[in-house]
């Protein structure tokens, strides 16, 4: 169908062919040019760090993260059951164990009282995830971590260029980390991002990166790494998507207001919540939830595709994950909220290319059929 409207579509200007072209002119294709340097500084700066590792994905970022903590066997590490697979996966890589706790109902985040009901003797990290475009209420749980002196790994991927109380996310965690994936504020086709104040911390991302090559014994490893090192090609872009970034999120925010408008009086579906006291929701996606407790949103997402309009599921839960089930992982987890909005949750094309007359159709076609 040739006027289907995707669920996502990035824009990409005349900049990142400008920056993309030079790598080419130049020959600096690999992670050696000079662009990774450069997207490092200028992105760790405008999220208020010091440091930024680059690195080949969201999910890379969170394994750097992971292990530049040496977080590993006897260690818990809790985190949101509604989230993506990455978040846990690389937990139960590093030989940890993942603890997951439920959803708040209305901004669809980890809820800081369970994390807090969650602790442990053995807790050894909080993994803080945003959701969707509104952060996690960060105070109660930067509090707790400071308290029972436990690390924060913050996935910011959701959360370019957002704010918790006026400061920016992926400036909150011992290590912060960011997705550069097509549907995230930035892009780098492929890419990632570890940011973090503590230069031993940083250096040791850097390490874990590069197969923890050692500067004075080139190929005599002590650790085992990987190669997640981000290519000069990706860096191009991601410098020119940064420059970019504040009419970004002008965008994102007002194709949220614009569906928000537009559904107001839409009695079957929950709207996502606009402000809370720390943040305004930026619409990294703009999700729903049909209000119905039988409904369920597969039967609208399938009626959507028929009119030509692509959507995607919420997260399934954690705790549900076929993977885990042999794994006696998340033996009592009572995430009812998690498992409700699962079920009942959807979102729609909220791309930075989506236009006015497609999103009017979009619109149209979910008051017909929600
Ligand atoms: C996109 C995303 C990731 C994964 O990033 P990839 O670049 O796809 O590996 C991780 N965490 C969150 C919250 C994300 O939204």
């Amino acid at each position: 169908m040739s006027d289907f409207i995707p669920v996502n579509e990035p824009v990409i200007g005349e900049r990142e062919k400008e920056l993309v072209l030079e790598c080419l002119n130049t020959g600096w294709i690999s992670s050696e040019g000079p662009f990774v340097s450069q997207f490092e500084e200028a992105f760790s700066r405008r999220v208020g760090r010091k440091h930024g590792v680059a690195c080949a994905n969201g999910t890379a970022a969170l394994e750097l993260a992971v292990n530049a903590l040496r977080l590993g066997p006897g260690d818990e590490v809790i985190l949101p059951t509604f989230t993506i697979i990455s978040c846990a996966a690389v937990i139960v890589r590093a030989g940890a164990i993942p603890v997951v706790v439920d959803a708040d109902p209305d901004t669809w985040n980890m809820v800081p009282e369970l994390v807090a009901a969650a602790i442990t003797p053995r807790t050894a990290a909080i993994m803080v995830v945003h959701i969707y475009g509104l952060p996690v209420d960060m105070d109660p749980i930067l509090e707790l971590a400071d308290r029972r002196q436990l690390a924060v790994i913050e996935d910011a991927a959701e959360l370019i260029g957002g704010t918790y109380k006026g400061r920016p996310c992926g400036s909150f965690g011992h290590i912060s980390t960011f997705s550069f994936y097509p549907n995230k504020h930035i892009t780098t086709g492929e890419g990632g991002m570890v940011v973090t104040d503590d230069p031993a911390l940083a250096e040791r991302c850097r390490s874990l990166r590069n197969l923890c090559f050692q500067p004075k014994q080139r190929f005599v490893h002590e650790e085992l790494g990987w190669n997640y090192r981000m290519t000069n090609l990706q860096a191009a872009l991601g410098l020119a998507q940064l420059e970019r970034l504040e009419q970004t999120l002008i965008r994102k925010r007002e194709i949220g207001l614009a569906y928000q408008q537009a559904f107001m009086n839409l009695e079957s579906i929950q709207r996502p919540v606009d402000t809370t006291s720390y943040a305004d929701n930026l619409y990294w996606v703009y999700g729903i939830l049909l209000k119905d407790s039988q409904a369920s949103a597969k039967t609208l997402m399938q009626k959507l595709a028929l009119a030509g309009i692509g959507t995607r599921p919420f997260f399934f839960p954690i705790h549900l994950q076929p993977v885990f089930s042999g794994m006696t992982l998340f033996q009592d987890v009572e995430a009812p909220v998690a498992e409700e909005i699962a079920r009942r949750g959807l979102y729609l094309p909220s791309g930075l290319a989506l236009n006015a007359l497609q999103q009017s159709r979009v619109i149209e076609e979910l008051i017909v059929h929600g």
